[in-house]
């Protein structure tokens, strides 16, 4: 009995110590992302952020005060522990658990994520790439980073295949695209691509907006994918493509790199690089949100 409560002792001292103390580590650089969230309710036409205490005291629960429960309650915790043998004073918010990757940043917004071509249609293929290929991996991983942080995701194609019927017009399938958009009311429509020049020492990254329109959420994408990447800043530039020019709410259309060069191709097919991409669009419509 005596060495049980030893053991739960430091147990809890390494919890405390694993849990806890990273958090305080982090505090300073999620600060800024806690703050731009609670400012954001203020926001014309943001409505995601008035449930943020709440999102923030669950995430404190499932994180750190559920755990230590567990422990003193063999497993039984709940959230209404009356008779609890731990006085458990609760974390102020703004503590810095919230991280940009499950605060729910995003709750409440639709976001359409289109990997570029598809089935018949590859797209770009050079140096071993397949463009449809880069533009599906980096598209299902940021669905998922968007899913956790609470948007609704709807991605026109989740698999290599033409997202209008095999057959269709390439005005078709790009109809398509937009219609989903369309009809989903999103909030943001997201379009990835990969590119290709007949010059192949032409390398680097750059994102499209629709002529004419704002360029906020281009800009913010493209600098943190440079951010994220390192890759070379090719700019942002107003386009007339036809799921920018067709779609009403704020959209873009990224070009990772370039297939037509052979370091960038090499990078595109790589695992961890596709990531970073995927991590700088998130991170920058993440910002576009809260700003
Ligand atoms: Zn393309």
């Amino acid at each position: 009995m005596y060495s049980n409560k030893i053991l739960v002792l430091a147990m809890l001292f390494v919890l405390v110590f694993n849990i806890i103390a990273p958090v305080q580590v982090s505090y300073a650089a999620s600060l800024d992302n806690v703050i731009g969230t609670l400012g954001a309710s203020t926001v014309q036409g943001y409505d995601g952020g008035s449930n943020v205490f709440e999102k923030i005291f669950d995430l404190l629960f499932d994180k750190i005060l559920g755990p230590i429960l567990n422990i003193f309650g063999g497993g039984k915790a709940t959230t209404t522990t009356p008779n609890s043998p731990v006085k458990v004073t609760p974390l102020p918010p703004n503590d810095g658990t919230v991280s940009n990757g499950d605060s729910g940043v995003l709750r409440g917004k639709t976001i359409v994520v289109d990997p570029g071509h598809g089935g018949s249609n590859p797209g770009a293929v050079d140096n071993g790439t397949k463009e449809a290929d880069n533009n599906l991996a980096v598209s299902l991983k940021l669905r998922d980073k968007l899913t956790r942080a609470g948007a609704k995701v709807v991605m026109t194609r989740e698999t290599d295949r033409t997202v209008a019927p095999e057959g269709s017009s390439l005005g078709q399938e790009l109809a398509k695209r937009v219609d989903i958009a369309e009809n989903n009311n999103a909030d943001m429509f997201v379009s990835v691509h990969s590119n290709s020049n007949p010059d192949p020492s032409i390398y680097g990254t750059m994102t499209f907006f629709p002529s004419g329109k704002s360029s906020k959420l281009a800009l913010e994408v493209q600098d943190n994918i440079i951010r994220e990447t390192g890759a070379v800043d090719k700019g942002t530039s107003p386009a007339t493509f036809y799921v920018l020019r067709n779609t009403t709410m704020p959209s873009i259309l990224v070009e990772m790199g370039f297939v037509s060069n052979p370091n960038e191709a090499i990078k595109l097919r790589d695992d961890s690089y596709r990531n970073k991409i995927a991590q700088g669009i998130f991170n920058g419509i993440v910002k576009y949100f809260n700003s």
